[in-house]
């Protein structure tokens, strides 16, 4: 029976562990499918205050493990399949063993959906980026390509065009999810180009480890060709990773545990971090910020609770 069972060991887990092993709590920490969250996925993170040249994202993510192993975290590989939330302790199917805690920090995270382009996972890091705001800042001059027809597929290319020399929008459809003021502001923007009706069929170059161009076809012609490009940047969504909970916390339409103020969700015990809740900032450092403040409500629980 643990004290406390943290899920996930992106930035707020991690965050969570350092807070809740400095508590005493020793904390474990139950890796996911991910290890390391979506930071594993990035390069060079240049936003995370205290690291004035930058720091590259998988580094900034084991640190964080390492501080929270220092004081006492444990860390397990494996992912939670099944989840009883309806008593205490709660139990948590890990891969098929089950485990005992009585508190509860689930920060697993939501994972950016992809297009699964034959190419694609091979040039994450290497041109193919889910984040602007991470990676936005190395394509100052350059050609940038973003997918989606979203509110996020239009705030990112507006935010591209501070760097790019020129951003394309390619969107599946001719009609947008986006609200209107955020589609007028691109409209308006004479940087970015939108090209509606168009699908991606793969980004190359593989071989040589960096974006060159994209294959496009119209689904309306059939028409398929293929455009120069250095950026390329996928704005369809993130899928927040609350498949064993569902039915057992609040989650909102879209799979987001909902707060019930500050880190709380509906069940009295289990607290959330990271992005799993968060559909609106998506940072790392706000990632770490509610894993501060998830470890500090679950040392207060167990504390009540005279554990
Ligand atoms: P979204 O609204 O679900 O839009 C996803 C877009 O990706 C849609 O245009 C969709 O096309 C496209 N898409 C999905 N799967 C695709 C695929 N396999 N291939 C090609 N295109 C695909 O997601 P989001 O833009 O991330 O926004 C999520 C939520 O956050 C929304 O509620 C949004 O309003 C909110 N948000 C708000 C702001 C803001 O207000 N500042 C900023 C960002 C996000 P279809 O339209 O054809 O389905």
């Amino acid at each position: 029976m643990r004290d406390l069972i943290i899920l996930g060991s992106g930035c707020a887990g991690n965050t969570a562990a350092v807070y809740a092993a400095r508590a005493n709590l020793k904390p474990l920490v139950v890796a996911g499918h991910e290890p390391g969250g979506q930071l594993s996925l990035t390069t060079l993170v240049e936003n995370f205050p205290g690291f004035p040249e930058g720091i590259d994202g998988p580094t900034l993510v084991d640190n964080i493990k390492k501080q929270a192993t220092h004081f006492g975290a444990e860390y397990l590989h494996g992912t939670v399949i099944e989840a009883d939330l309806s008593r205490r302790p709660f139990r948590l199917n890990v891969d098929g063993e089950w485990h005992e805690t009585k508190a509860l920090i689930v920060a697993t995270g939501a994972s950016a959906r992809w297009l699964d382009l034959p190419n694609e996972q091979k040039l994450i890091g290497h041109g193919v980026s889910s984040c602007a705001t991470c990676d936005g800042f190395f394509y100052r001059g350059k050609k940038i390509m973003v997918i989606g027809g979203g509110d996020t597929a239009m705030e990112e290319a507006n935010f591209l065009t501070r760097f790019g020399e020129q951003v394309v929008i390619v969107h599946r459809r001719d009609e947008f999810r986006a609200s209107k003021i955020m589609l007028d502001r691109v409209k308006e923007n004479p940087k970015i180009e939108l090209l509606t009706n168009t699908v991606v069929e793969d980004v190359l170059d593989a071989s040589k480890q960096i974006v060159t161009s994209v294959k496009l076809r119209n689904v309306k012609t059939g028409e398929r060709w293929e455009r120069a490009v250095d950026g390329f940047f996928v704005a369809i969504g993130h899928i927040p990773n609350t498949k064993p909970f569902r039915g057992q916390i609040d989650l909102d339409p879209d799979g987001y545990i909902v707060s019930k103020g500050g880190a709380c969700t509906s069940v009295e015990g289990v607290f959330f971090a990271g992005d799993v809740e968060d559909r609106v900032y998506r940072q790392a450092v706000t990632a770490a910020g509610t894993g501060c403040m998830a470890a500090i409500e679950a040392e207060r629980f167990l504390e009540a609770e005279g554990a």
